[in-house]
């Protein structure tokens, strides 16, 4: 990851200038870059590929974390956690999956001064040293199923890398299940691709289509692979999530085997599903504006900051009024900051904050005791209102709700609006050059027909939503009779 976001100044008494990020019209990857290093979500480090992820942007995957580890044990889920080394002769056991992952591992070839005499892997996924234990704990068919997921890093030697979106190493949740049978496998696949896009839409406010993707855009060694498909600020896709039905090609190279119920030795079923990091990267380029980050509520670190406006002795008149309410929101279960610093100016803290993309900001002064109120205002609309000090806690709980909905309608009306069809393969470049987005467009499920649109457009087949399985129509491509819809976009 090369250095190519502008040094940030903040820091100064005055209001940050609005210049420090560059505006999305002008240069939307570069207000990524900007976004990512001045609102302290993440920065360069010295290891090419990798970055630091800062307290404000740990903050942000540890609510995320949470929220999904909640939803995965409500679903019978445990957590448990394998070795990040892989020896090499492992990865080499499922032919595809190797050939998947070969150019981007990195080896470990020495330990201390000494060469290892079987190279090790750095995981790049763990499905090879998961299936591996998953053959000496799984013997009967009474041992299934096995519901395991591990909260990890992995590493995936990456040529060009951008911040949460693509770097060398990341942090993500891989699961792995195995089954008895082909359709429970399936079930459990299907349940997890829903359980993300239920994530993805109630917490991020990350609309997303859920769908298969087709065979050259499937996890190496998978027999289908599913995706979450979100559309970023840019018109450009995002994929934000997979879960993958494995069948048996893992038992196989593996030797996951048990006895059924009819005491015969059988293969299991296997799942892989996860997501990572990256789910921030879509938080930013789903939301976010010319003046910095927009973060849904629920994976806000703060949801509400508190400026006190400093007036007379405002220290003994505001601040206390100012710690009252931080105490009652908090309460309340709002997750607050009071800035109470004194080496900044309102001004500057509102901007800053604004920047950093918290939802709601309440300024409290001399003047809003007097009248027993507050002056509220909305990240998202930038609307400013007051609000009575009583029933505070509710009123801004309620307000919480309301932008949280308010940015999914948001997004989704943005993705309405960036998604066209095409019904013809000159509509299908015009639409592909003139306005970025989706495009859906019948598909005769051809890899040829799907290549040579990748080629001469930069658009990748996203994945075939549920319900456009058979669509009856033509092929966008060549013409043939086609009987899917697929979802088209130039992609990150
Ligand atoms: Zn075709």
């Amino acid at each position: 990851m090369e250095e190519q976001a502008k040094s940030g100044k903040g820091g100064g008494k005055e209001p940050p200038q609005v210049t420090e990020i560059t505006p999305q019209s002008k240069d939307f990857s570069q207000w990524y870059l900007d976004v990512v290093r001045r609102a302290e979500l993440a920065d360069y480090t010295p290891v090419k590929g990798c970055m630091a992820i800062r307290p404000y942007g740990y903050a942000i995957w540890e609510l995320i974390q949470q929220s999904l580890d909640k939803r995965f044990k409500a679903t019978g889920h445990v957590n448990a956690y394998f070795p990040l080394f892989i020896p090499a002769s492992l990865l080499m056991k499922e032919k595809e999956h190797v050939e998947g992952f070969a150019p981007q591992v990195a080896w470990v070839t020495k330990g201390g001064d000494e060469e290892l005499a079987e190279p090790l892997v750095v995981r790049p996924t763990s499905e090879v040293i998961i299936g591996t234990m998953y053959s000496k704990w799984i013997k009967s068919w009474r041992d299934l199923p096995v519901l395991i997921n591990q909260w990890a890093n992995v590493v995936r030697w990456e040529k060009v890398t951008r911040p949460f979106l693509r770097t060398t190493e990341f942090l993500w949740q891989e699961g792995h299940t195995a089954h008895e049978t082909e359709a429970e496998a399936q079930e459990e696949t299907l349940r997890i691709l829903a359980l993300y896009k239920d994530f993805a839409e109630t917490e991020l406010a990350m609309p997303v289509v859920d769908g298969q993707k087709s065979e050259s855009e499937k996890f190496a060694g998978a027999s289908k692979t599913y995706s979450i498909e979100a559309l970023m600020g840019d018109g450009r896709a995002l994929q934000a999530g997979t879960s993958h039905n494995l069948g048996q090609n893992f038992a196989k190279a593996f030797e996951i085997q048990f006895q059924g119920r009819d005491k015969t030795l059988q293969h299991a079923w296997t799942t892989s599903w996860g997501v990572s990091t990256r789910m921030i990267g879509g938080l930013i380029m789903t939301h976010g504006d010319d003046n910095g980050l927009i973060l849904p509520p629920r994976v806000a670190p703060y949801q509400v900051v508190i400026v006190p406006i400093p007036r007379g002795n405002w220290e003994e008149t505001v601040l206390p009024k100012a710690r009252e309410l931080e105490a009652e929101l908090t309460r309340q279960g709002i997750r607050v900051m009071l800035d109470k610093r004194d080496a900044y100016t309102p001004g500057w803290k509102f901007a800053e904050w604004e920047l950093r993309g918290v939802p709601v900001r309440i300024e409290i002064g001399p003047k809003d005791i007097e009248k027993a109120q507050v002056v509220v205002a909305r990240r998202d609309t930038r609307a400013k209102s007051s609000l009575p000090m009583e029933n505070i806690g509710a009123a801004v709980t309620d307000l919480l709700d309301e932008i949280q909905k308010a940015l999914l309608q948001r997004a989704l009306k943005f993705r309405e609006e960036h998604t066209s069809r095409a019904a013809t393969y000159d509509e299908f470049k015009i639409a592909m050059e003139g306005r970025p987005g989706f495009v859906i467009a019948g598909w005769c499920g051809s890899g040829e027909c799907e290549a040579t649109i990748k080629a001469e457009t930069q658009a990748t087949l996203r994945n075939i939503p549920f319900g456009s399985e058979s669509v009856a129509g033509t092929c966008v491509k060549c013409g043939s009779a086609s009987s899917v819809e697929a979802w088209f976009a130039k992609a990150y």
